[in-house]
């Protein structure tokens, strides 16, 4: 079998930069957190779902497609969810529904893959009652007045993924303070459920689970007790994260749950955190479809390349002056792929991207490599396919926006190119007319240095009429 290239990814759980070593290469398996369906995605959770969909089809590139196994959860149960639906007068199952179309439109929109799985919550019941099963029979867990909760001090080395000092874990986990609870820092894996609330039956009794066991049950059952990669946004560090170790591990009675931990950094609007009293909260369906920020409504594409052009760790300022730039770049890349008579692309990244990808998914280098392509595709053919190759194969519609340049491409021209180019067209024909041809040819030459080609034919009326196209 030949090698890999080697693929360098940051651990969260080391804080280092690591050789990637899946358990198995021909079986790569890898599980980010999904959104928890009430309400549209805003544009801060695009952004692991765009970070994880490069990294995947990076993983794809370097082990075989069938090789890798991406899977991405719905949270179909949380009390955001029963709280809104009540709000709407609508069934819970509805909101779920409704939210779960509108948040794939929207990511396929953004020109992500679908991950291989997507499991629901709602359909992973049994799965979270088996977890929660074996932790209490290991001691690791306790029913309570309805409840189960994970007893945190069971676990000696609970807290190596966010190493926070111990004050500021029990800070963090007080905000649920509840008499049932043995110690402030254990948290709640199953809570009962009121007749109106949605419920299941348990050996607990009637109840639902915790959200943080949510994760533990659908990676289990698709990815097993152990696995290459889990993602998420960095918020998710602690608790989440942090309590998804310590149910599987102490579950299942591994080292690890996932052998690297990698989390993407915040985005921030207009230097500003994103919230709804700020009103700048901004839902990706408001970006795709809207004017509402930078005036006019934005391309997946364009979205995608603002998002990537920022290292995932690194936080992102979202301005519409970037958007801005972004749309300019698309349009600049689709005018030098369309000059080279390229109608469409294949997706194949050039090597210079993969080499920037494997440094760390580092996509703000591999923006820079398809900068180069671009600056080499003004002159040559292969840059210019390289370039439309390599940015289909990130997940852009690069046809789309080579199409647009095609329609454009003479109107976009320097107003006062264009004229000069119309000038001299017409006194050509003149001169062809008056069978003039030195004077035609002359006439000719001078469009050609200007880099005009000329294509001459005939009108619906047999006269004679003159079309014209830049070559640079
Ligand atoms: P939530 O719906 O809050 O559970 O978030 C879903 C995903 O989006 C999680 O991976 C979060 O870490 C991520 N996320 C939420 N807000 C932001 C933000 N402003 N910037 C980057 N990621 C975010
Ligand atoms: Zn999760």
């Amino acid at each position: 079998m030949s090698q890999a290239p080697q693929l360098r990814l940051t651990n969260t759980l080391s804080r280092q930069k690591e050789d990637f070593a899946p358990i198995d290469a021909s079986h790569v398996r890898m599980y980010v957190c999904g959104p928890t369906v009430y309400d549209f995605a805003h544009i801060g959770n695009a952004r692991p779902i765009i970070v994880f969909d490069v990294l995947y089809r990076l993983l794809r590139h370097l082990y075989g497609q069938s090789s890798v196994t991406y899977v991405r959860n719905i949270t179909d149960v949380d009390d955001k969810i029963n709280a809104r639906a009540a709000e709407r007068g609508i069934s819970i199952r509805a909101l779920t529904e409704e939210t779960a179309r509108i948040f794939h439109e929207d990511v396929a929109a953004l020109g992500c893959l679908k991950p291989d799985v997507e499991p629901r919550a709602t359909e992973h019941i049994g799965e979270m009652i088996t977890i929660i099963e074996k932790l209490i029979a290991a001691g690791h867990a306790y029913a309570a007045e309805g409840h189960v909760l994970f007893s945190v001090p069971s676990m000696s080395d609970y807290g190596q993924l966010s190493r926070r000092p111990l004050d500021e874990m029990i800070a963090g986990a007080r905000v649920d303070v509840a008499a049932y609870k043995r110690d402030d820092m254990d948290f709640v894996l199953w809570k009962p459920s009121k007749d109106h609330e949605p419920g299941w039956d348990s050996p607990w009794g009637r109840g639902r689970p915790g959200w943080h066991i949510e994760c533990s049950a659908m990676s289990w059952k698709h990815l097993g007790e152990t696995f290459d990669i889990h993602g998420g946004g960095i918020d998710l560090v602690f608790p989440h994260h942090e309590n998804e170790i310590a149910q599987s591990r102490c579950a299942f009675g591994h080292q690890v749950l996932a052998n690297v931990w990698m989390h993407n950094g915040f985005l921030q609007v207009e230097g500003e955190k994103m919230s709804k009293s700020l009103g700048n909260f901004i839902t990706i369906r408001e970006l795709l479809a809207s004017d509402r920020f930078g005036g006019k409504a934005w391309s997946g594409d364009v979205l995608r390349l603002s998002m990537l052009r920022t290292h995932y760790r690194q936080p992102i300022d979202w301005t519409a002056r970037a958007l801005d730039e972004a749309e300019n770049t698309l349009e600049t890349w689709g005018e030098l792929v369309a000059r080279h008579k390229i109608a469409s692309a294949q997706p194949l990244p050039h090597a210079s991207i993969i080499d920037a990808l494997l440094d760390d998914l580092n996509t703000a280098a591999a923006f820079a490599a398809l900068a180069e392509l671009a600056k080499a595709a003004r002159h040559d053919y292969s840059a210019a396919q390289n370039l439309a190759n390599s940015a289909k194969w990130l997940g852009f519609n690069a046809d789309s926006w080579i199409a647009r340049a095609e329609e454009s491409a003479v109107e976009n021209l320097d107003p006062q190119f264009k004229a000069d180019v119309e000038r001299l067209v017409t006194a050509r024909l003149d001169a062809r007319t008056q069978k003039n041809f030195a004077e035609s040819d002359r006439l000719r030459d001078e469009l050609v240095v200007m880099g005009v080609q000329l294509k001459d034919g005939k009108g619906a009326n047999g006269e004679a009429v003159t079309t014209w196209e830049v070559k640079r």
